[in-house]
């Protein structure tokens, strides 16, 4: 069962994409058990798509699926995306899988790069194969701590190639610069989006698959110290999950996409202690603000220049900080901690 909040906001992304491109079609989802993959799942199947997903569950919950599980059009395939070979031909494949929590992928780090380089790999294979498009789950980390912000993408990035967090920095601009080579040298459809921080319903919020909007919200619903790294004068610019979802399916679609890297996100900035006192504020809790060592080549700023996008999908995120946060906890506080 999906709750009401998430039936919402399936309809809201549904309204949001217009004509039927995603009716008929075979689309396989990788990372289909994660935080977007998930919800791309729900609204592919209720747009009448018929839906593979490849996960091996290292960083997907089995509950963001299981609704699904009874449904005809809907197959999961438990596998690592490296090794995954599938038969059936496949119109899209939506390349999702990846380790996106800085403290999960920094105890992971080969895994990480791994996932992203021959994940890649094997998916660009298997599009090729089908004569696939492509969407590949790129993220704002290709830009490390960006010297330019708003970042646009002809932005080149400032990334500390042997850091903490070049497992994951690194191995999304490998895959980038792969599936641009596929591109050029076979003609592969394939589209980039850089997500930046995504938010919403589902995202993880446990342990070192927390992030920081969701792991505040856990701190602040079960009263404890709400963990703000630095000063928390860094900043990021969230983006609710309706927006990215909408923006990942317009990019699939769009017939101007094809071998574009897009920035998907919302420019509102938004700094970590702000987010902190911002969720205090809203639950009401008793949680104290408790500042840690930042972890190092933590971004000091991140905000998306969405201009491609507009161009592109004709189409911008909308919906505000207060109101996806509010939305947000307003989940949380009916899970049970
Ligand atoms: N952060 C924090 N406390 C936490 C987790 C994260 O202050 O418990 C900070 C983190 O250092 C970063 C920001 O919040 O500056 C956003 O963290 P997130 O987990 O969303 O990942 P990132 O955007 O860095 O990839």
């Amino acid at each position: 069962m999906i709750d009401n909040i998430v039936f919402e906001d399936i309809e809201t992304i549904k309204s949001n994409l217009k004509g039927d491109f995603f009716a008929g079609k075979k689309v396989l989802v990788t990372g289909g058990a994660g935080f977007i993959g998930s919800w791309l799942c729900d609204v592919l199947l209720s747009l009448g798509s018929e839906v593979i997903v490849v996960d091996d569950f290292s960083t997907g919950r089995t509950r963001n699926i299981e609704h699904l599980m009874q449904n005809p059009k809907f197959k999961l395939v438990k596998s690592d995306v490296c090794k995954f070979q599938e038969k059936e031909k496949l119109d899209l494949i939506l390349h999702m899988a990846g380790h996106a929590s800085p403290d999960e992928y920094m105890a992971h780090p080969i895994e990480t790069l791994q996932t992203s380089a021959d994940g890649t790999r094997n998916m660009a294979e298997l599009a090729r194969k089908n004569d696939a498009t492509l969407l590949f789950a790129s993220t704002s980390e290709v830009y490390g701590d960006a010297e330019i912000v708003p970042t646009p993408e002809t932005y080149w990035g400032k990334v500390n190639p042997i850091g903490p967090r070049s497992c994951y920095d690194e191995g999304k601009r490998f895959a980038e610069a792969l599936l641009m080579a596929y591109c050029k040298q076979c003609g592969l459809n394939v589209r980039v989006p850089r997500i930046f921080n995504s938010y919403g319903p589902r995202l993880r919020e446990d342990g070192l698959y927390g992030r920081a909007m969701s792991r505040f919200i856990l701190q602040a619903l079960t009263n404890q110290p709400i963990t703000v790294y630095g000063d928390g004068k860094q900043t990021r610019s969230f983006c609710y999950i309706t927006d990215t979802v909408t923006g990942l399916m317009l990019l699939t679609a769009s017939s101007k996409a094809k071998g574009e890297v897009v920035n998907i996100g919302n420019t509102q900035e938004v700094s970590v202690l702000e987010l902190a006192k911002k969720i205090k504020k809203i639950t009401k809790c008793k949680s104290e603000i408790e500042f840690h060592p930042l972890p190092k080549d933590d971004p000091k700023r991140r905000r998306p220049d969405t201009t491609k996008l507009e161009k592109i999908a004709l189409w911008k995120p909308s919906v505000n900080f207060e109101k996806g946060l509010k939305r947000t906890i307003v989940w949380f506080s009916g899970k049970k901690y």
